[in-house]
């Protein structure tokens, strides 16, 4: 519970209220309902997410009735943590491999995310699967996370193609998916140049390397610091270019959670992996469950 310890302890709030009831009520449920509510907000979870979520969860609160052996409290909790696995998306959504060689993965992000750090990890995550793969340095603007990305590159073993800067990113982008056909590899993964803040040139840049790409996966890197703005970045990021998914980074910071809340529920994309360290072995798959046990504590 150490990222979400903010969270966990408003919920917890909630609980405690039914401590000695009989059975959950109309009544007895409102006080809980505000402290869910608070505790959802304080995280940073969108304003529209908490509303729908707090409904979905008083609705079932006094719809079940009382179930033997089961205090209103447990009760309570099961139906948030249901609740909270149904927001983050259910399921684990698994990357995609395109059919036949090479599946390409095309990074997307403000600057700054993790974005270089993720291309990486990313490879090293699917060296494990055993795949095959190799990184383009995309970051054309620059130097310095190219040769970032060089050496990262060089420590999990994956080749990089980069050629400087002096170049557009959708030749890169040709150049780099060629590299690729010609080694045959399995996958292949495009990081890009990140800003400070969205802007034309960058989407415009991002649509026309994902015409030259054409990509399995287009998966944007998210900060979880970014809290409230986060669903509305892959929103905004899924109208414009088309996302496949989202990559969540920096779980292991002190992040409210409001991030890994509300992605899915707003833009509809689901978050496929998550970062939490700076070691190239800190990405795994996302899990809706642990999260939602996590975040319970
Ligand atoms: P980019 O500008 O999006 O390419 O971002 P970088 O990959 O250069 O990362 C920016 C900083 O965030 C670096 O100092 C990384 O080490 C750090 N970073 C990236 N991912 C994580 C993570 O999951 N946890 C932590 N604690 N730091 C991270």
């Amino acid at each position: 519970a150490e990222m979400f310890g903010q969270l966990t302890g408003g919920l917890e709030a909630a609980w405690s209220k039914l401590k000695g009831e009989e059975v959950l009520t109309k009544e007895n449920i409102v006080e809980p309902m505000r402290d869910i509510r608070r505790a959802l907000l304080e995280a940073d979870v969108s304003l529209p997410v908490v509303r729908r979520f707090v409904q979905a969860v008083s609705d079932q609160a006094v719809g079940t009735g009382l179930i033997r052996g089961v205090k209103p409290d447990q009760q309570l909790v099961k139906i948030v943590h249901d609740e909270l696995v149904k927001l983050m998306g259910g399921e684990v959504s698994e990357l995609v491999f395109a059919k036949s060689k090479p599946t390409v993965i095309l990074l997307a992000g403000l600057q700054g995310v993790g974005k270089t750090t993720v291309s990486a990890k990313l490879a090293l995550y699917l060296k494990k699967l055993g795949k095959s793969c190799m990184l383009i340095a995309g970051d054309v603007y620059r130097p310095a996370a190219i040769d970032q990305l060089v050496i990262l590159g060089n420590q999990v073993g994956v080749p990089v193609y980069a050629a400087g800067t002096a170049i557009k990113p959708a030749e890169i982008a040709r150049q780099g998916l060629q590299e690729a056909r010609q080694k045959n590899v399995d996958v292949v993964i495009m990081d890009t140049a990140g800003r400070l803040q969205i802007d034309k040139a960058m989407m415009d840049e991002l649509k026309e390397v994902k015409r030259v790409l054409n990509p399995t996966e287009v998966l944007l890197v998210v900060d979880a610091m970014t809290g409230q703005e986060a669903a509305a970045l892959v929103t905004t990021f899924n109208v414009e270019i088309g996302i496949t998914g989202a990559i969540l980074t920096k779980l292991d910071g002190d992040s409210r959670g409001g991030a890994a809340l509300s992605v899915k529920e707003v833009s509809g994309k689901p978050i496929k992996l998550v970062g939490r360290g700076e070691r190239m072995e800190d990405l795994e798959p996302f899990y809706p469950d642990r999260m939602a046990g996590r975040i319970l504590g």
